[in-house]
């Protein structure tokens, strides 16, 4: 399976950033907007697997951009999951009628949340599994947490994981240091480019206890890439 990307559009800092955490903590890759606008330039460039959409934006409010996601021949197959403050019937069933795939109301617990997001993905036919990714005789497993490389399981912190998680799921692509921050980290961290390489040397040697660290190939002059074929 790949990795989902969800698009994040909520115009309150606070929330917007909780949510953006929540999410990477349950290894989606997250993008964020603050208003309609600011969504519509990220679609120009990436089709997310969901949009989480609060229903109150500044300008342009959640629902009238359901309606026009909805109407438009590229973006209506997207879900979308609205996000309603007040949980008041009718605007829940506005919502739906706009062609919503589901709300939740605030406030919300990150479990329920995340089920509901699993739900939304299942019903629109783009998960099967969301637990495991595997390359070769490496197996990640998304609920537990857990790496195991030719059955052995391995010890490995968050960041490492979220990175091999990343990795795996588009292996033989090449990411640079920049790609590889907003798709690990989150593109609303601030870290240095460094970083980047001081993950890549630990889930190297990790890799090496096992002979597999020729498959996190360094592409020089641009980035990392995880593939078992030769550059
Ligand atoms: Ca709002």
């Amino acid at each position: 399976m790949s990795q989902f990307t969800i698009l994040v559009v909520e115009d309150e800092e606070a929330i917007r950033s909780m949510l953006v955490m929540v999410l990477q903590q349950y290894h989606f890759e997250v993008l964020a907007a603050g208003d309609v606008a600011e969504a519509q330039l990220i679609l120009e460039d990436t089709l997310p697997d969901l949009i989480l959409l609060d229903w109150m934006l500044p300008k342009v409010n959640g629902d009238e951009w359901t309606r026009r996601l909805k109407a438009s021949e590229n973006f209506r197959d997207i879900p979308i999951i609205l996000v309603t403050a007040k949980g008041e019937e009718a605007d829940k069933i506005r919502g739906l009628d706009l062609g919503a795939d589901d709300y939740v109301t605030k406030p919300f617990s990150p479990k329920e949340l995340v089920s509901r997001i699993k739900a939304v993905l299942r019903r629109s036919g783009k998960i099967h599994d969301l637990t495991q990714i595997k390359f070769q005789d490496i197996i990640l497993d998304t609920t537990q947490h857990r790496v195991s490389i030719a059955d052995h399981v391995i010890d490995i912190s968050p960041t490492e994981f979220r990175l091999l998680s990343f990795f795996l799921s588009h292996p033989d692509k090449v990411y640079n240091r920049t790609q590889l921050l907003d798709q690990v980290w989150g593109r609303s961290v601030y870290i240095e480019e460094r970083t980047v390489d001081v993950h890549i040397r630990r889930l190297r040697k990790i890799l090496a206890n096992y002979q597999r660290e020729d498959w996190l190939q360094t592409v020089r002059g641009f980035g990392y890439r995880f593939s078992d074929k030769n550059i």
